[in-house]
């Protein structure tokens, strides 16, 4: 599958280190991630909103091994979220549960989780629980719903891919919340994971429609692909509760704000940090011609 392919080649530590240590790599990253900065995220947060878009800003990071990294990590988010409130973005948070501990304690992921929650509904926002690699997608479900249960201003991400998902979404239609419909970024096993692409598509659409029909929640349509947002608009009319578009920044950005010059809500998902390169190698992975637009700069061209 040239997904994994793809992911094994960027792995390498030899191509690690032509992209993060030049500049033409790190003019590459820019065009997905924000900066490495908050300031340069709470930046184009804000300019995004003055484009009638909605935000989701992330922290980029995963797989932490510390507990002082994974305290780090939480203080990050909980910084981004005052200047959230400070700066009246209209944005929310997206974080990764291996960042704050999961995998490794996963207790302390529970309670940074928590902290997180808190500090979010103290400026009246939400946090959205992205979903990673299969391993943790159990872990990920279960601390997911004590602190929607807890809190009640959680959502979390569900991958179409997985075989699981229809069942997972079932179990956490009754927490509420949103949840965000992506088709799976990693590399998965077809034991656990559709592989061709006509049958991620097709789970898509059906879990799409699911969300959909159920007004209880708040279903966030979470692609750049134009077969799954006209499904998803065919049913829109039908429709009483609130929901989305997401697209992740510097992905067809016409796109997002066509879509929400016809009315739709559009959130984009805004990536900031140092820890930039696994999140810009599922980018390339997701998109051959990523990597295009990277050897042609390599090249000067
Ligand atoms: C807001 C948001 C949050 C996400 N959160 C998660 C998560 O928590 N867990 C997870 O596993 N995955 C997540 N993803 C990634 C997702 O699973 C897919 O890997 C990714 O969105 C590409 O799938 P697609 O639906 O856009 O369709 P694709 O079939 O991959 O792409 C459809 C079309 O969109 C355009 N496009 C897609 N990707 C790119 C790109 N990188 N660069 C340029 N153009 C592109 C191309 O025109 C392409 O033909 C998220 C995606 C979004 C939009």
């Amino acid at each position: 599958m040239m997904r994994s392919a793809m992911l094994a080649v960027t792995n390498r530590t030899a191509t690690r280190k032509l992209i993060t240590d030049t500049r033409v790599g790190k003019a590459v990253a820019h065009r997905f991630v924000a900066g490495n900065l908050l300031s340069e995220a709470v930046a184009a947060a804000a300019a995004l909103n003055s484009d009638g878009l909605e935000v989701s800003m992330d922290y980029l990071g995963e797989h932490v091994s510390t507990a002082p990294e994974a305290m780090t990590a939480t203080e990050s988010y909980i910084e981004c979220i005052e200047q959230i409130g400070e700066n009246k973005l209209d944005a929310n948070v997206s974080v990764k549960l291996t960042q704050l501990g999961m995998g490794f304690d996963d207790g302390l992921a529970a309670a940074n989780l928590d902290r997180i929650a808190v500090a979010a509904l103290g400026v009246g926002s939400t946090v959205t629980v992205d979903m990673e690699e299969s391993e943790h997608t159990e872990t990920t479900i279960s601390l997911y719903e004590s602190a929607q249960k807890a809190h009640g201003n959680l959502g979390i991400a569900i991958q179409s891919y997985l075989h699981r998902s229809p069942d997972d979404i079932e179990r956490i239609l009754p927490l509420g919340g949103h949840i965000r419909l992506c088709k799976g970024a990693y590399a998965e096993p077809a034991s656990i994971a559709h592989q061709s692409s006509a049958a991620v598509d097709g789970a898509f659409d059906h879990l799409a429609s699911v969300l959909m029909a159920d007004d209880d929640v708040k279903p966030a349509i979470a692609t750049h692909d134009d077969a799954r947002i006209e499904g998803v608009l065919r049913q829109a009319d039908k429709r009483s509760g609130p929901w989305e578009f997401q697209m992740l920044y510097g992905v067809r950005r016409d796109r997002q704000v066509e879509l929400a010059g016809l009315g739709h809500a559009m959130r984009v998902y805004v990536p900031y940090g140092e820890a930039w390169y696994p999140y810009l190698t599922r980018r390339m992975a997701e998109r051959p011609a990523n990597v295009g637009f990277f050897l042609r700069a390599m090249v000067g061209k």
